[in-house]
């Protein structure tokens, strides 16, 4: 019933200039979003890394249904990794010359965003020329996961990325009851993996339903991506889970160098400097850009969850 009423709100243009327009979206969208343009984004970022954290930054687009509208998102990527790597924001944190570079600031992708949904090969050349622009400047591309009908799709995309962009990243869901293998199969050395719960409305054929078994799901993925040989980056603000994974750092012999955790930008921005003055290293996700609207009622749509979720990220610290 209130996914049905989100929906319809993020389709209304009504709405969308009432929201755009309400005094409490400018609160909403400066806690969330970083700015419309690269300068914003670019300012945020170095706030950010002033703070000692680390930084993916999300150029948000609207559902791309043109080869021009993709053109246009792999230009806004080329452009904002231009910046930060004259701002010197996309040096290597760990020194570079590892296995896995874990640069102060990178790029997420959504293959969506690039093409995917009308010409997969277009995605794909557009996001290598982002991660061939990328490896130029030292930093990383990971590319964000979206609805089930997708993943084969990016993890086949990624693969043949990986193979002249080894480091790539790939974002895999817990709520998936296929996740435990993707897993398996990406722990490998040199592979950097974000492991999420899923932001998406799933069927119960694909997807765990139960809040518990997806944090299961979550703990079991988990485990075996520390136990693996590759980079591990976990997205969660669940302090149960980043407890456990903390555990799991110790049980595996994992040193604060060999994973990360993430976190969205505005959310439990004091837990993200608790844990990077701990000696871990915190990555924030930071999207930024016009198309604001419709990234926050999709949040709330896919999941309405999300709802308490950003309501208790606006009353707490
Ligand atoms: P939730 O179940 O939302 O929250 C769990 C618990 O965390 C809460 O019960 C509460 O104790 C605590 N908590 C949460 N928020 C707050 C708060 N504001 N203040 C205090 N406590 C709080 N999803 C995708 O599908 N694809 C992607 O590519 C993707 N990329 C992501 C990248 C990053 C860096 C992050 C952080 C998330 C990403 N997500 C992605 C979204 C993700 O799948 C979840 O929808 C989202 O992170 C919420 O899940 P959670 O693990 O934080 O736990």
């Amino acid at each position: 019933m209130l996914r049905s009423v989100i929906l319809a709100a993020a389709r209304s243009q009504k709405v969308e200039r009432l929201v755009e327009t309400a005094p409490i979206s400018r609160d909403v969208v400066k806690r969330f979003v970083a700015g419309s343009g690269t300068g914003e984004a670019l300012a945020t970022t170095r706030q950010l890394a002033d703070a000692g954290l680390c930084i993916t930054l999300d150029n948000l687009g609207e559902d791309t249904l043109t080869a021009d509208q993709a053109n246009a998102t792999k230009e806004a990527y080329l452009e904002l990794l231009a910046a930060l790597g004259q701002a010197g924001l996309t040096a290597a944190k760990n020194g570079g010359g590892e296995a896995v570079t874990v640069a102060t600031a990178e790029v997420s992708l959504k293959l969506s965003a690039l093409g995917q949904a009308f010409d997969e090969q277009l995605a794909e050349k557009n996001a290598r020329e982002i991660c061939e622009a990328a490896a130029a400047l030292g930093t990383t591309v990971t590319l964000d996961m979206e609805d089930h009908t997708t993943t084969d799709s990016t993890l086949d995309i990624l693969s043949r990325l990986r193979r002249d962009h080894p480091g790539t990243g790939a974002v895999l869901q817990a709520y998936l009851r296929r996740t435990e293998g993707d897993c398996r199969e990406l722990a490998t050395a040199g592979s950097r993996v974000r492991l999420c719960k899923g932001a998406y409305k799933e069927p119960e054929h694909v997807a765990y339903q139960a809040p518990l078994e997806v944090d299961k799901s979550y703990v079991r993925c988990m485990n075996i991506l520390m136990a693996g040989e590759g980079y591990p980056m976990l997205a969660t603000h669940d302090p149960r889970l980043i407890a456990i994974a903390q555990d799991r750092a110790r049980w595996f012999d994992r040193s604060p160098d060999e994973f990360e955790f993430q976190m969205l930008y505005g959310i439990r921005p004091e837990e993200q400097t608790r844990l990077a003055r701990a000696g871990h290293t915190v990555r924030v996700y930071v999207p930024y850009g016009t198309e604001w609207y419709g990234y926050l009622m999709r949040r709330l749509a896919e999941r309405p969850a999300n709802l308490a979720f950003f309501g208790r990220a606006l009353i707490s610290k």
